[in-house]
């Protein structure tokens, strides 16, 4: 330090002019007697003694004062490079510890932290390790570019650092990971603050370019007792993180040990789907809708289903999910169609078949080609295909999903917004995009008819849809009393346990050659015997 300030102060001494033209002097003169440079100036001298000595004088003169100052032109541009240099070496060694994107420290540095942190551990602190994950942070890349999402990580840094303030460590671990160290967190509570306070944050829309692009994140969290290792304590982390996504994302959670069981077993239901879909043991089921309230049947809304050989059937939310994480759910949901359409192609024409779609499905780039390829590959009239999206979907990137849902209608397939109401945007919001159809989600059915605030609900969303010029599709029917006051109050499509549940395609066959065929699913109609042919037992 003290070195250094010094420095400075020596050097303009050295390089000052009348230093360095007396120190140059003084360093050339015995050079210049060695080399009897005074005696060839003397003999020069009587040589040419018909010059004019004060012209002589002023050429050596001027010589001289041209040398010594090249020479100090020159030292000042060795001590700039030096300059430089040193400079350089600091950006290096900061670069080798620090994200250069977010500021932040980076893995390396981090894992150092962490080393430190464990020889410092003691039953006396609480030290708590915060692994964080952005939820659905590749469809802001793959979609508004990676300039949009490098912007958005270097916010996320500057959220995180201004969530945790001081007293905490933060850093990028990669892509769209961090970390944070609680090294002196006052209890287990005061950490749990920051990490809610951390979600809230990330929850704010980020100002990026001509649209705010909305993230979230999850964020994992264990207490670092000192008989864990550094690697163990980022194992369990990580776990506590899966946790939280696994609980529907944008939340925290804290480790447990279950956790390390659940994980293994879904690791192993990883695999297994994988060998599932390659073996097409996904299949698709149909529920049937009908018109409320002719009861007319006009269509299928098609529910992926998995047979476990051991476990028995897995809940499509679950396993859509790990294809989502695991990038199966392009080939999942490719087969799926097919083989819908495939069932579908030799039903009366006039019966339509409504696929769902997940988010990270719908935001591939190739998405609109998929669906078309998949149509065209079985013959199938895309008139009589409804997709299913969701909020979710489409409100990452409104002006991607008009674009798709545009070029999907221009192929004649009609687009639903499914599971409306559950999510935070205002139908009004919705209708600049392109929907045919809305979707009432079951939860607001439920008791429909001794339920005040979903009755509301459900008002609202007729009315607007009415307005709107949407259709409407009522799910989750399950009793004559909610199909009765349904009935009440708009002409809409309906699906539910009362008209029937999921069935396989060979008992839609059979259930359209007897009970519907007169084109009609009446409710509650008694439980015949075809339903023990394989449709879900209730
Ligand atoms: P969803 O789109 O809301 O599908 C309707 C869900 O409600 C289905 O559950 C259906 O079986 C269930 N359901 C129908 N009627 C009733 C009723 O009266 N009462 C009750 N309680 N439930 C009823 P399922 O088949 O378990 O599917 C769950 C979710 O999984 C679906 O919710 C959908 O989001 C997703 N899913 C299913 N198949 C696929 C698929 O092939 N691809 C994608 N991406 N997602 C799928
Ligand atoms: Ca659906
Ligand atoms: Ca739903």
């Amino acid at each position: 330090m003290h070195a250094s300030k010094g420095f400075p102060r020596v050097r303009a001494f050295v390089l000052s002019p009348p230093f360095f033209f007396f120190a140059t002097a003084l360093l050339t003169w015995p050079l210049l007697a060695e080399l009897e440079a005074f005696e060839a100036f003397y003999e020069f001298s009587r040589d040419h003694e018909d010059w004019d000595v004060d012209e002589f004088v002023m050429l050596v003169f001027n010589l001289a004062v041209a040398l010594i100052l090249s020479l100090w032109q020159k030292s000042k541009q060795l001590t700039r490079l030096a300059q430089e240099k040193e400079e350089e070496r600091a950006r290096a060694t900061r670069n080798a510890s620090h994200d250069p994107l977010t500021g932040l420290n980076n893995r390396r540095a981090f894992t150092s932290t962490m080393d430190t942190a464990r020889e410092r551990l003691s039953d006396a602190r609480t030290v708590c390790l915060a692994m964080i994950d952005l939820d659905r942070f590749k469809p802001v890349n793959d979609l508004r570019g990676h300039a949009v999402g490098d912007a958005v990580l270097a916010g996320v840094g500057d959220r995180l650092r201004a969530a945790v303030g001081v007293d905490a460590r933060v850093a990028r671990l990669g892509g769209d990971e961090f970390a944070v160290l609680f090294e002196n967190a006052a209890s287990i509570e005061a950490v749990e603050r920051q990490a809610r306070r951390i979600v809230h944050m990330m929850d704010e829309p980020f100002e990026v370019g001509a649209a705010g692009v909305s993230i979230s994140c999850s964020v994992g969290l264990v207490v670092w007792t000192p008989e864990l290792t550094v690697a163990e304590v980022m194992r369990r982390a990580d776990a506590a993180l899966y946790r939280a996504k696994g609980e529907g994302r944008a939340r925290f959670a804290w480790y447990d040990s279950d956790l390390d069981k659940r994980s293994t077993e879904r690791a192993k239901l990883e695999v297994d789907l994988r060998a599932a879909i390659r073996s097409q043991q996904v299949q698709p089921w149909f529920q049937p809708i009908v018109d409320i309230p002719s009861y007319k049947l006009v269509g299928f809304e098609v529910l992926a289903r998995w047979k476990h050989p051991e476990k028995g059937n897995v809940s499509p939310e679950e396993f859509v999910e790990i294809a989502e994480d695991c990038g199966l759910i392009d080939a999942l949901s490719h087969d799926v169609l097919h083989e819908a359409c495939l069932t579908a192609r030799d039903w009366p024409s006039a019966l339509s078949i409504s696929v769902n779609v997940s988010p990270v499905q719908f935001s591939s780039q190739d998405f609109v080609r998929q669906i078309h390829s998949a149509l065209m590959a079985c013959d199938f009239d895309p008139r009589r295909l409804i997709v299913e999206v969701t909020e979710t979907s489409v409100i990452a990137d409104f002006e991607a999903a008009r674009e798709k849902l545009t070029a999907l209608k221009e192929l004649g397939i009609s687009v639903a917004l499914d599971d409306f109401g559950t999510g935070y945007s205002s139908l009004a919001s919705l209708r600049r995009l392109p929907f045919d159809r809305v979707k009432i989600d079951r939860s607001f059915i439920s008791s429909i008819e001794t339920q005040p605030t979903n009755q509301k609900i459900v008002q609202v969303i007729l009315d607007l849809a009415r307005g709107l010029d949407l259709d409407v599709t009522v799910e989750g029917i399950e009793t004559a009393q909610e199909l009765s006051y349904l009935e009440a109050q708009a002409r809409a499509h309906g699906q539910g346990f009362l008209f029937e549940r999921p069935l396989p395609p060979d008992e839609v066959k059979w259930r359209m050659e007897t009970d519907w065929a007169d084109g009609m699913v009446a409710p509650d109609r008694p439980v015949l015997h075809t339903k023990s042919r394989g449709s879900e037992a209730g």
